[in-house]
């Protein structure tokens, strides 16, 4: 059996070509799958009876079970999906100003880069989701809340570039025409840079936005709370990013979770300055956010002390934002996704 939401266009088309059907019909059924979200072929109303009957024998529709949902006091909803080997998940739909949203999802189930600071890191790696686990969290969340569209924000559990072939994937899906239709400029992918992962993406999706988990510009301190760093540092990281072709209003973006006397002092905005002077780009301060799985070993730098840190950047012409990260009530804010019940 194909699993068809893991198929792009292109892929469809060529399948049922060479079973002897129209080229047409690959982009009704697509925009049947997507626009009206269907889970079953006979669903597809457009097509004669026989023709689904065919479809069923050789298609299936991924479907999650889904096994919790949660709204935080700030409208933030976090779904908890149960994969068909039981995986467990997490998406979360974020309010935005101005009636618009943001869906935050999972490409792998657990992570395998142990960030110190994340309980997702700290969870361990359990697998990579499939092309169609990533894309039917975009699109049964979109039907389950009656929405049309959404911002798509890859910053859930895992690392995108560490599951690189079926991120890229979903995030044609989501970008067809036929498919989900969204915008390049409404889907942001954020990594912690896996250096080779990054050079593909340059060819292979230019102009997406991208955050980089940066959280110190000082390589020997980003060792100690992300391994990574020492496999692929962020010389070499900032080198390959120095060249994505960045349309000139946009900017790439660095984030910072901020963890008390560790990456917030002096010595600390003087290298953010010497990596931001080189790029057209934004900082986006995360306080960190405790969680049983990271213990007592780190804590958030007071609201006070980030607010001047911020001001010390800005008062030099960068671009600072501080998040507010939304659903720390139900665990669903970011490096909180842990898959609890909660
Ligand atoms: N793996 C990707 C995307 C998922 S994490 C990445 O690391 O970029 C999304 C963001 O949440 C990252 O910037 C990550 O560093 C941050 N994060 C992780 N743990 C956190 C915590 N405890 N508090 C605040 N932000 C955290
Ligand atoms: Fe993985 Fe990102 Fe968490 Fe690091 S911060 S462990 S890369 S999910």
């Amino acid at each position: 059996m194909i699993d068809i939401l893991s198929l792009e266009l292109g892929e469809l088309e060529e399948i049922l070509t060479s079973k002897g059907y129209e080229r047409y019909r690959a982009k009704q059924i697509f925009s049947f799958l997507y626009k009206q979200k269907v889970y079953d072929f006979d669903s597809i109303t457009v097509l004669k009876k026989e023709t689904r009957k065919e479809l069923k024998e050789e298609f299936f529709i991924y479907q999650f079970r889904v096994k919790s949902v949660a709204i935080g006091s700030d409208g933030a909803k976090k779904y908890l999906f149960e994969l068909m080997d039981g995986s467990l998940i997490e998406s979360v739909l974020i309010p935005m100003e101005r009636n618009r949203f943001t869906i935050c999802v999972s490409t792998q189930a657990g992570c395998r880069m142990g960030c110190k600071f994340c309980a997702t890191g700290r969870m361990g790696f359990k697998r990579n989701l499939t092309t169609s686990e990533i894309v039917e969290q975009v699109r049964f969340i979109l039907k389950d809340n009656g929405l049309k569209i959404a911002n798509v924000v890859y910053m859930g559990m895992g690392e995108p570039l560490d599951n690189y072939d079926n991120t890229v994937k979903s995030i044609r899906i989501l970008m067809d025409e036929y498919g989900l239709g969204i915008s390049k400029r409404r889907i942001t992918l954020s990594t912690c840079g896996i250096t080779p992962a990054l050079v593909r993406l340059k060819k292979d999706l230019p102009h997406i936005n991208l955050a980089l988990s940066l959280h110190s510009a000082i390589s020997e301190k980003r060792s100690l709370i992300m391994p990574v760093n020492k496999e692929y540092p962020i010389d070499e990281v900032l080198k390959v990013l120095k060249d994505f072709p960045i349309p000139r209003r946009k900017r790439i973006t660095f984030e910072y979770v901020m963890i008390k006397g560790l990456n917030d002092t002096k010595e600390d905005i003087r290298a953010l300055i010497r990596v931001m002077s080189r790029f057209k780009s934004k900082l986006n301060i995360i306080p960190l956010n405790k969680h049983d799985l990271i213990g007592t070993k780190f804590e958030p730098t007071p609201i006070e002390d980030i607010e001047k840190f911020a001001q010390t950047l800005r008062d030099r012409g960068f671009f600072v934002t501080i998040r507010k990260s939304k659903g720390s009530d139900i665990n669903a804010a970011c490096g909180m996704l842990a898959t609890r019940a909660s």
